[in-house]
């Protein structure tokens, strides 16, 4: 069996359900694009496959590659990062349930929360996940359903104990739920620690090449038996969110490169953050691998690597707009996880959905996704916009 749970992440990442073709050997198996199945008499079904929403052999292979990765029960891929988050909080919450999420979350999963769940009765409350203390507090105060962090969080990098963040919010009978979107599976492992589900945008590190939109939900080895995976597999055919079969294919190529990839990215971003921290127009940098990072000491025994993303703050708002547009390798652009090196002005682009709630982003932060190009040329390419 490729998924032998024996085996380590890289191997896992490259050989899980990605068995031979059975009738050709071809090592690569096909994509299958067929939308219907050949049934033998009715409701014979070969291997459950019927119709191309309820499922589909390519995506059925990217799902044991993401449990795999993941050290899941279970996996299911979905159409976009928010599809996914979509199908899971429908499965969780009920009119009246409330959810704490941190208050530097993706701005995408505030507005699902706050735009489209909250009409239908979802409450939401806001915490800084990276301060124990303040959730205690929320938490204490009443119960919510669902417990949401990101770590390290987006744009600030700020980070959570997740192991610590798992025993307040099971000691609250809440579900603990982790977007590892940042830091990977390469890098940090969510379920091995106490969270029950992780949340995917496989559009960012996992896919790696900025070139197919996708999320994924992996459920826990608790949850194994549970309801949570048939409720979720319910809404992944009864919504319909689901993943193209060539999504799915190019999202499992680019698995199979993640530690490698990760690895370059870490080194970069560090060498980045090193040559922003000294740099005279720079205010503050922020990222988990520098030891004045105050999440410092949690990420470096939490994760193996600290990541590929790196935010600064200038000196007012008008420095960094002007370091967002004068970049020529760093690509103003959003999203970030590509091979290439990506420039976001936060407040105006991919959290301007946020801005003048409680997870604004201040107007000083210009954040990088710093890619697998030669660290020199990046380091000279930010030299050079920062003296525009
Ligand atoms: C991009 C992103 C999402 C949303 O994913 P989409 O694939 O864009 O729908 C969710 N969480 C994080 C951390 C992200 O960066």
């Amino acid at each position: 069996m490729t998924t032998d749970a024996a085996r380590r992440f890289a191997s896992l990442a490259v050989h899980a359900g990605q068995d031979p073709d059975e009738s050709t050997g071809a090592v690569i198996p096909p994509v299958h694009f067929s939308t219907t199945f050949a049934q033998d008499g009715i409701g014979g079904l070969r291997r459950g496959y019927e119709y191309g929403r309820s499922g589909n052999p390519t995506r059925t292979a990217l799902q044991m590659q993401l449990a795999a990765i993941e050290g899941g029960a279970h996996a299911f891929s979905f159409a976009s990062g928010l599809a996914a988050e979509d199908a899971l909080l429908r499965a969780v919450l009920s009119p009246g349930d409330e959810v704490l999420l941190g208050n530097d979350v993706y701005g995408g999963t505030y507005r699902l929360l706050s735009r489209v769940l909250g009409p239908w009765g979802v409450r939401l409350r806001l915490v800084d996940m990276s301060d124990e203390q303040a959730v205690r507090a929320a938490v204490a105060e009443r119960a919510p359903r669902l417990l949401w962090v990101e770590t390290p969080s987006n744009p600030l990098l700020r980070i959570t104990d997740i192991a610590t963040l798992a025993r307040i919010g099971h000691d609250a009978g809440a579900l603990v739920v982790v977007d590892n979107t940042f830091a990977t599976p390469a890098l940090q492992q969510p379920l091995g620690v106490g969270a029950d589900v992780v949340v995917h945008s496989t559009t960012k590190y996992l896919g790696g090449h900025s070139d197919v939109v996708g999320g994924a939900l992996v459920l826990s080895e608790t949850h194994r038996d549970g309801a949570l995976a048939e409720e979720i597999g319910f809404l992944q055919f009864a919504v319909g969110a689901v993943s193209g079969p060539l999504d799915a294919w190019l999202t499992t190529r680019g698995i199979k490169t993640l530690a490698v990839r990760m690895e370059r990215h870490s080194r970069n971003a560090a060498a980045v953050a090193a040559f922003l921290a000294g740099h005279d127009r720079v205010a503050r940098v922020y990222y988990p691998g520098l030891a004045e990072h105050p999440g410092h000491e949690i990420a470096a025994r939490q994760m193996s690597g600290f990541g590929g993303i790196v935010s600064v703050a200038l000196e007012s708002a008008e420095a960094a707009r002007r370091l967002a547009e004068s970049t020529r390798l760093f690509q103003l652009a959003e999203s970030l996880g590509g091979v290439e090196s990506l420039v976001n002005y936060p407040d105006a682009m991919t959290h301007a959905s946020v801005r003048g709630t409680e997870a604004a982003v201040p107007v000083e932060i210009v954040r990088l996704s710093v890619g697998i190009e030669d660290e020199g040329d990046l380091l000279e390419d930010l030299d050079r916009a920062l003296r525009v």
